[in-house]
């Protein structure tokens, strides 16, 4: 295991609205104010949701689609540096109707009801992306 020591920045409160993308609300806000080190989460509700499996065999990711109304019972996510630029990474779990509930990685494409987020901004130096052998992914290179 390695570790990176951040101290805490500014703390910003979003509102999403209703048919805004997800992912493309949250990389607007992190690229307009130059956030390169971040923890996210976030609750609230989608009309549809497009979700990602990365399959560690193949090394890719599988995409699906839940076309319903859906509550973002929990949200969670980071902010780093990938190739010089901010990068969102978020997974997500959603319920049904029934309580009934899926996850995954989120992609574009996920429109929201209203969703309620919380980016806790660091200071100091940003973690990095790196392409990984090991996984197939970028993932953080801390020494
Ligand atoms: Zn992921």
């Amino acid at each position: 295991m390695t570790s990176l020591t951040v101290e805490p920045g500014p703390v910003h409160l979003l509102r999403i609205p209703t048919g805004d993308d997800l992912l493309g609300s949250l990389e607007e806000f992190v690229t307009a104010n130059n956030i390169t080190a971040a923890w996210i989460s976030y609750l609230g509700a989608v009309q549809s949701a497009s979700l990602r499996y990365y399959d560690q065999v193949a090394k890719e990711y599988c995409d699906f689609h839940i076309h319903q109304h859906l509550e973002v019972v929990s949200g969670t996510g980071n902010v780093s540096l990938l190739d010089g630029a901010p990068f969102i990474h978020t997974h997500a779990v959603l319920a049904d109707s029934a309580g009934k509930a899926f996850g995954g990685h989120v992609n574009y494409g996920c429109e929201a009801w209203v969703i309620e987020a919380r980016i806790e901004e660091y200071t100091g130096t940003a973690p990095m992306r790196t392409f990984d052998e090991t996984t197939g992914l970028s993932i953080w290179e801390i020494d």
